[in-house]
């Protein structure tokens, strides 16, 4: 992409929002900030790169919020259930485990958090250090420079950069079947922590 002029930067950052910055100009603007945006940010900002990216849900993307993270720390804990009940080992006896639910979803909640705020929120740029900046908001790529952002108070922010990429990933497929829709269904969303956006 060539070059645009750059423009002057009206960095603002917004109380509990630690790294917003609006109407600005950067060296890349990122839709999404799942694990493919962070990777691209951080190794931009290691080269001295100026970044933002763009969230409209939470802070992390699928992987930490509803995909891996999440489905790992359950599938670990249905194990441990299962398998106080079906011992491998001849001679062990069976002694089904009880649980709580809530209780359960509350560690996974918790550990979501605390990982995204070690492995995520602590890489953002705040107090003078440099890092990767973070609007909240859905994007829209308006030209090959321009994206924008439309916040969830319906507030409309553009943001201009030298280099765009879109690390959006996807979101659960809906097939068309008959009856689906006055069907209770589920989808892997079902995994989504309480989401915050730090
Ligand atoms: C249940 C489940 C389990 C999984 N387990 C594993 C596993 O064990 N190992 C593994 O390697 N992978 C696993 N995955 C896959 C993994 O989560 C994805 O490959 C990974 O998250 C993709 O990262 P991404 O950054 O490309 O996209 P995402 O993490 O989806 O990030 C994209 C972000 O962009 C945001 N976004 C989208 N559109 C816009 C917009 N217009 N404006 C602003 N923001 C927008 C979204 O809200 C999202 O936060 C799992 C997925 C699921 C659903």
């Amino acid at each position: 992409m060539g070059n645009i002029p750059r423009q002057k930067n009206l960095a603002q950052t917004a109380p509990g929002q630690e790294g917003q910055q609006w109407g600005d100009h950067s060296d890349l603007v990122i839709l999404g900030s799942g694990s493919t945006a962070f990777a691209a940010a951080v190794r931009a900002t290691e080269l001295g790169k100026s970044v933002v990216m763009t969230e409209d849900r939470t802070l992390g993307g699928t992987c930490l919020n509803r995909g891996c993270v999440p489905s790992k720390n359950l599938i670990g804990a249905a194990q441990l259930v299962y398998d106080s009940s079906h011992p491998r080992y001849p001679g062990l006896q069976s002694a089904p485990m009880t649980f709580n639910m809530p209780e359960l979803i509350e560690q996974k909640d918790e550990l979501i958090r605390t990982y995204r705020q070690q492995h995520y929120a602590s890489l953002l740029a705040r107090d003078g250090m440099p890092g990767p900046r973070v609007v909240y908001g859905h994007a829209t790529l308006v030209d090959p420079h321009t994206i924008e952002v439309r916040a969830s108070d319906g507030s409309l922010h553009h943001l201009r950069g030298e280099q765009i990429l879109i690390a959006t990933g996807s979101s659960p497929f809906l097939p068309d079947i008959t009856g689906l829709a006055e069907t209770p269904y589920l989808t892997s969303d079902l995994l989504s922590s309480r989401e915050r956006c730090l």
